[in-house]
């Protein structure tokens, strides 16, 4: 913890705190598709809900500071346009329509940050398989399961309790491959980069968990590019995860230090060397060199909100059951539940751990990671794992 305090200390302090704002909106008709852009001062993490005739998008934490009022009428698929809530926008549609394409824009040619939604028409029935897949934002109340009750007004804002999301019949596992792009991660004995493990081991895991059908899988990243923190959570939030996976492999001056641990989140370390990786991994946004002087809070603030309970004590109970599968594939480091303040960890509605596959820099646990058939070892204990928590939430009736 003490690490990150620090790093936005480094980072501008109390200027880091300010809330994203919302500076204009636009509609454009593009023929087949409707665009919709909504002018933000930085990103901000979003959630799309859709029900029949309308779209909503959630936008925690944003503050509404519009140049102009919405506009009166619709355009294309978009009928109208409103504010409901503190931090949600919804279109109401003319005709049922998809998400072709959500997406941020960077600031450029006189613009800031912009949010672009792109629609298409879909079929009735298309939207309501992909609502029911997909149930209405993690902020809102309980969802129904019908599909139109998921976009209903709700009144609550974002600084509401967030709680995790009813269980879904497919429920989706976020995998996030630690590192990429210009950060390498740790470097092993022999020169392999930790990005280069981790993305393997995230698509094997994507396989096997998919393979019974009982899941969907996504990766935060599929290939080898660099993403904020913060990118990876809003991704996988984005995608109505309800478990979110986060893969590294460490390194230490200790060469013949070897061996597995689980992590989940914490505002104090479980113990000094937990808090020092927990330094090590948070720094991957400062190794990119990007400018974390306007990072939202969610990432900023160590502090774990009372509303985060619930999820932490989820992720724990699915920590500990990666680590009794784990167990019985692989060698485990000692305490191998630890606990520390990992940004990547902090979505406060999706219970999440990360998983330190070993360490590259002891020679036989890098070779070990290295092959397929180890990882695939992994990746079979972790599956199971998945299999066993979503079994116990289902037997609670709550997750
Ligand atoms: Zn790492």
């Amino acid at each position: 913890m003490a690490g990150l305090l620090g790093l936005w200390a480094v980072a501008g302090g109390a200027q880091a705190l300010a809330a994203p704002e919302a500076l204009g909106f636009r509609l454009g008709d593009h023929g087949q598709t409707t665009r919709i852009v909504l002018d933000l001062s930085e990103e901000a993490p979003y959630q799309v809900r859709r029900s029949l005739d309308r779209i909503a998008i959630d936008f925690p934490g944003l503050e509404w500071r519009l140049r102009a009022a919405l506009p009166p009428r619709g355009l294309g698929l978009v009928k109208g346009v409103s504010r409901e809530g503190a931090h949600t926008l919804v279109l109401s549609l003319s005709s049922p329509a998809k998400p072709a394409k959500v997406f941020y824009l960077a600031p450029g040619g006189g613009n800031s940050w912009r949010f672009v939604l792109d629609l298409e028409p879909a079929s009735a029935a298309e939207v309501q398989k992909a609502a029911r897949a997909e149930p209405s934002a993690k902020s809102a109340p309980a969802p129904s399961p019908a599909a139109k009750s998921s976009a209903k007004p709700n009144g609550k804002t974002a600084s509401a309790p967030a709680s995790p999301p009813q269980l879904k019949a497919i429920p989706v596992i976020a995998i996030d491959p630690g590192h990429g792009g210009i950060d390498p991660g740790a470097i092993g004995a022999s020169g392999v980069y930790e990005k280069n493990i981790t993305l393997a081991m995230a698509r094997e895991l994507k396989d096997r968990i998919e393979a019974s059908g009982r899941f969907k899988a996504m990766l935060t990243r599929d290939r080898d590019v660099f993403l904020k923190l913060r990118d990876r959570v809003a991704k996988a939030r984005a995608a109505g995860a309800d478990l979110f996976i986060s893969l590294h492999a460490d390194a230490h001056n200790d060469l013949q230090l070897a061996g597995l641990s689980v992590y989940t989140l914490s505002e104090k370390a479980s113990d000094a060397e937990a808090e020092l990786l927990a330094e090590k991994e948070n720094k991957a946004d400062l190794i990119a060199g990007i400018d974390l002087s306007n990072e939202a809070p969610e990432v900023a603030n160590i502090l774990i909100d009372l509303a985060q309970r619930e999820t932490m004590n989820l992720s724990a109970s699915f920590a500990g059951r990666a680590v009794t599968e784990l167990g019985h594939q692989v060698k485990l480091l000692s305490n191998t539940h630890r606990f520390a303040g990992f940004a990547v960890l902090k979505a406060p509605d999706v219970p999440s751990v990360l998983v330190e596959l070993g360490y590259l820099s002891n020679p036989k646990e890098e070779q070990l990671l290295k092959t397929e058939a180890y990882r695939g070892k992994l990746a079979t204990a972790v599956t199971k794992a998945v299999d066993a928590y979503f079994d116990q939430v289902r037997k609670a009736g709550t997750p």
